[in-house]
């Protein structure tokens, strides 16, 4: 099983603006947001990418999407909406190896999320 820096979140082991913790779940404010709030949801277990779900996995992926639901509510964001998103792989963007929900919320979002770049190939 691999570590991340995630792994160290969820250890305590570097700090974090945590949100949200439960035996499950741990949710921190994103480091370099890209909205005015944006803050990952993880799961405790280690899960590296979304192609490593595993049947047993699939009550944790939506309590992920559960607690960020509840966060939306709490700090009042819920009915203006917001985005929830993971990125797989290269391609996807992900760039750290343990799977994350993305919660970005605050302003109107594009969509889709590329559309400058793809405009340009
Ligand atoms: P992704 O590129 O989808 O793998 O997303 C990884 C996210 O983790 C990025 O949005 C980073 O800004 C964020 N991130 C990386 N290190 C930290 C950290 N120490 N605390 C909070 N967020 C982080």
């Amino acid at each position: 099983m691999s570590d991340t820096i995630f792994t160290k979140i969820i250890n305590k082991e570097i700090p974090a603006e945590i949100l949200y913790e439960d035996e499950l779940a741990l949710a921190f404010n994103d480091i370099n947001p890209q909205a005015p709030i944006h803050f990952l949801v993880i799961p405790k277990k280690t899960i590296i990418t979304i192609n490593d779900i595993e049947s047993e996995d699939k009550a944790l992926v939506g309590h992920l999407y559960w607690v960020a639901a509840q966060i939306a509510r709490d700090k009042g964001f819920a009915d203006d909406g917001y985005r929830a998103v993971m990125n797989c792989n290269e391609n996807g963007g992900q760039t750290v190896y343990h799977i994350h929900l993305h919660v970005l919320a605050g302003k109107p979002l594009g969509w889709p999320p590329y559309q400058d770049r793809l405009k340009t190939v």
